[in-house]
């Protein structure tokens, strides 16, 4: 196997450091670390790569012609114009989703968990397709997939079929959407995705905009259908705006079940809506990571697929503004966001896959705050990009 010397980098803490690569792996890591024939990375800050914990890659427009922002009422009225505006469209799902891969390659994504629409008007058409689209991108982006029932699970006679056939395919992960608001039976529906989660090994992640009392209370369900089923570590909630909306009591109660559950959560920082309090969760032990979510889709002309803008984002979102704040905010971008998606080997250490990013900046902060542009990637110890 081909042994490749990074030298002349700088780690998070500053430290001028250099990594050794044999094959896909890392095989050292250390101050000073270098070799007559290293590639020499002119000091820049290295981190690992960045993890994008949840995008819908089967529905972004990159690529196509301007389509603007709707302004609709509700969540439904959100669903039906996505509905009208992707049947009008002609590109493959998986053209599409191959030029956002390659922007967000780019810029220091390696690996990738994409919800993928699953209902009765489009059967397993975007499965399909986003199973094509990683057997292509294999060696360039660890690409995982969510069954998402994004015009609602029960309330959508058919898509239960179409859930657990997606999972037979190769989808690895059982998605949800609101049990209580999308579907009106909130039981039914956690109880068909932790069934089907449970007899074929499946992981789950459940979109969760339901506010309020509402929300949590749907949060609390998942905990005890997650230590009832033996799921625990298996599990992600994401967005739970609820959790930012619950007095502070409760949130802790609640944060220390999720952590004891190893149930991460995802949150794109969002700016019109309360969002889980990322910071007091973190320091409950809660795995929480910063995700996308739609880019330049049916829902919003917003995203780059940058996940150093979203580790902004979430930075700026909560008024974050010291080291340790940027260094958290990095986190919801790399470690957090590889925890939550149960990505085991993804760090700068020994034996850990040879995928960071190389970005000319000084310190975390001035990384998150300038978000340099001419990054350098490595993925599976080559350079792919500068
Ligand atoms: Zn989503």
């Amino acid at each position: 196997m081909e042994t490749i010397v990074y030298s002349n980098l700088r780690d998070i803490d500053g430290r001028g450091i250099g990594i050794r690569c044999r094959g896909p792996r890392i095989e050292a890591v250390s101050p000073g670390l270098t070799a007559p024939d290293a590639v020499d990375c002119g000091g820049r800050l290295v981190l690992p790569a960045f993890v994008e914990p949840h995008v819908h890659l089967d529905k972004t427009l990159w690529g196509e012609d301007w389509v603007p922002g709707p302004r609709a009422a509700t969540l439904r009225d959100y669903i039906e114009n996505e509905r009208r505006v992707l049947a009008a469209n002609t590109t493959p799902p998986e053209v599409r989703a191959g030029r956002l891969l390659s922007e967000m390659l780019r810029h220091g994504t390696t690996a990738v968990r994409s919800h993928v629409d699953v209902a009765p008007d489009i059967g397993l058409a975007h499965v399909d397709a986003m199973l094509r689209l990683r057997e292509a991108w294999a060696e360039r982006v660890d690409l995982q997939f969510v069954a998402f029932p994004q015009q609602g699970l029960l309330s959508r006679p058919g898509t239960a079929d179409l859930m657990r056939e997606a999972i037979a395919l190769g989808v690895e992960t059982v998605g949800g959407l609101d049990p209580a608001g999308i579907d009106g039976d909130p039981e039914g529906q956690l109880r068909f995705i932790f069934d089907l989660a449970t007899t074929t090994g499946a992981g789950i992640d459940i979109h969760l905009h339901d506010p309020g009392d509402l929300g949590a209370w749907q949060v609390e369900r998942i905990a005890d259908h997650t230590d009832a089923s033996g799921l625990a570590g298996r599990v992600m909630i994401s967005h739970a705006y609820c959790l930012g909306m619950i007095p502070m009591d409760r949130l802790e109660r609640i944060g220390r079940r999720l952590a004891d559950l190893r149930i991460s959560l995802m949150t794109s920082a969002p700016a019109e809506t309360a969002v889980p309090p990322v910071a007091e969760l973190v320091d409950l032990g809660v795995t929480v990571c910063c995700g996308s979510d739609g880019i330049r889709d049916a829902w919003s002309p917003f995203g780059t697929g940058d996940m150093l803008e979203r580790a902004f984002l979430t930075a700026y979102r909560f008024d974050w503004n010291t080291d340790d704040d940027f260094r958290r905010a990095l986190d919801c971008a790399t470690g957090a966001a590889a925890r939550a998606i149960g990505i085991a080997d993804h760090g700068l250490r020994p034996g850990a896959r040879a995928d960071f990013v190389m970005i000319d900046a000084e310190t975390a902060g001035d990384a998150v705050c300038r978000r340099p542009a001419g990054r350098r990637v490595v993925r599976r110890g080559k350079l792919v990009t500068g």
